[in-house]
């Protein structure tokens, strides 16, 4: 056949559509015409290149798979079994079951967002999800934003925009998807000053920057990287100090921060956001959902002034959270008030997890499946918390009867709920710490059918 015959059979979208519609009466039709156009346009171009048409039957087989991956829910839930805790690419922090009530209890009515009921007025939606982040944190003032970056942008744009920033050099980072302070700097409208070296930097680096044209000290948490050897930098309460004799802002972005001392796991130390405030810091910025536990979200605390300054700019009205986040982020906070979050909220169950524990999961899951070894293994908090932290854990190993680490890590994922793994000595490790107790039992089933 010529290549213009070639193009003469390609069918048409009504011929597909209507194929579809019998292959599959439950297809949305708005779904169905998509799918072929786009079916239809990928065979043009393969025609093109001169590959043969398809008959409509062909093309309606290919739509369907196309239209019913958009039909499936999205994001999809899968199983962690890579063993790093806050997987950015896997969604961060699983929400805790209160949280998860929460969003289900204040989304699906109406509710008091922004409303007084003791007045029976208009209402600000922070009234309490501020009071709940000053009494677990204890500073005067709070803001919620869409996630940190956010929060670290805004407070830039409101207290130093047409004016100079002071930042270590070893502190000018990239955080990962697109997040770097030089970046962030010059979109608030602030200009970065870059003091010190790479490794080390002193007061007297900050101090003799100053100009009249300084508007604050930014300290950013080298969160994805350790430095070791020659290194140095001032304490957070000496360039607090340096500060506020200057009459300049200290912002402190922790990144993820924490509200539970993690050493008492046997880790480094995150930086607590108590600390942070009590250290005299105006501004203090960290994230919802890494080391917190809750949803995507920024938090500012810090000094009144500092914090209304920074609420009253018109972009952090295009940053605010929506009520599903604030009321996660609340049920996440309360858990921290009332001290029960390492037993609650799911990141601290998995970091504060015994090896026994561990040890159990892994041969629950492995019972009863073929060619598997209980073998020890490192997780890893992640999500630019506790950089370069290892956590000894216990990971379900596969023997090599499964085949080729390529095929069976990609079998893994087409699981009913995809289970997402990891590569350690050239086989497929499966690490029992970031498993959740409900994904036990499918693990086990997946193991046993592969
Ligand atoms: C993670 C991180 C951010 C960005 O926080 P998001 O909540 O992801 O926007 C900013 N600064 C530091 C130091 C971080 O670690």
């Amino acid at each position: 056949m010529t290549e213009q015959s070639q193009f003469r059979s390609i069918p048409s979208v009504d011929a597909v559509v209507r194929e579809m519609e019998t292959m599959d009466a439950a297809i949305p039709k708005k779904l169905a015409v998509t799918s072929s156009q786009a079916e239809i346009s990928m065979l043009r171009q393969m025609v093109a290149e001169g590959g043969q048409a398809k008959s409509a039957r062909r093309v309606a087989e290919a739509g369907l798979r196309r239209a019913r991956k958009i039909l499936e829910m999205s994001p999809r839930q899968v199983v962690n079994a890579t063993g790093v805790i806050l997987h950015t690419n896997l969604g961060r922090a699983p929400l805790s079951e209160e949280a998860v009530r929460a969003v289900a209890y204040a989304s699906s009515g109406y509710s008091d967002l922004e409303y007084d009921l003791s007045k029976g007025a208009r209402g600000s939606r922070f009234a309490d999800i501020d009071a709940v982040v000053q009494a677990v944190v204890g500073t005067e003032a709070a803001l919620v934003v869409n996630n940190n970056a956010a929060a670290v942008f805004l407070a830039l744009d409101a207290h130093a925009r047409g004016q100079e920033v002071l930042v270590a050099r070893g502190e000018s980072v990239e955080i990962g998807g697109g997040f770097r302070i030089p970046e962030i700097l010059e979109a608030s409208g602030a200009r970065l000053r870059d003091v010190g070296t790479a490794n080390k930097t002193r007061v007297e680096d900050y101090s003799s920057a100053i100009t009249e044209r300084t508007a604050a000290i930014l300290r950013v948490h080298q969160s994805n990287f350790t430095q070791i050897g020659f290194t140095g930098a001032p304490s957070r309460q000496e360039l607090a100090e340096l500060a506020h004799q200057h009459e300049l802002l200290f912002i402190d972005d922790l990144g993820s921060g924490s509200l539970i001392d993690s050493s008492i796991y046997g880790l480094a130390r995150e930086p607590l956001v108590t600390e942070a405030v009590a250290a005299g810091a105006d501004v203090v910025t960290f994230s919802g959902d890494k080391l917190l536990g809750g949803p995507q979200s920024g938090l500012l605390v810090g000094s009144a002034d500092a914090i209304k300054l920074i609420a009253k700019r018109p972009f952090a009205r295009a940053l605010r959270p929506d009520k599903m986040t604030i009321t996660a982020l609340h049920a996440t906070l309360l858990a921290y008030l009332r001290g029960d979050a390492p037993a609650t909220i799911p990141v601290w169950q998995m970091i504060s997890a015994e090896e026994s524990t561990l040890k159990d999961r892994a041969m629950r899951v492995s019972a009863g499946v073929d060619d598997v070894r209980i073998v020890p293994s490192i997780s890893t908090v992640g999500g630019g918390a506790l950089p370069g932290e290892m956590m000894p854990s216990v990971s379900v190993q596969l023997g090599e009867s499964y085949g080729s680490v390529e095929e069976v890590s990609r079998r893994l994922r087409c699981a009913s709920r995809p289970i997402i793994t990891r590569v350690r000595d050239e086989s497929v490790c499966l690490d029992m710490r970031t498993v959740l107790p409900q994904d036990e039992q499918l693990i086990t089933e997946v193991l046993c059918g592969l």
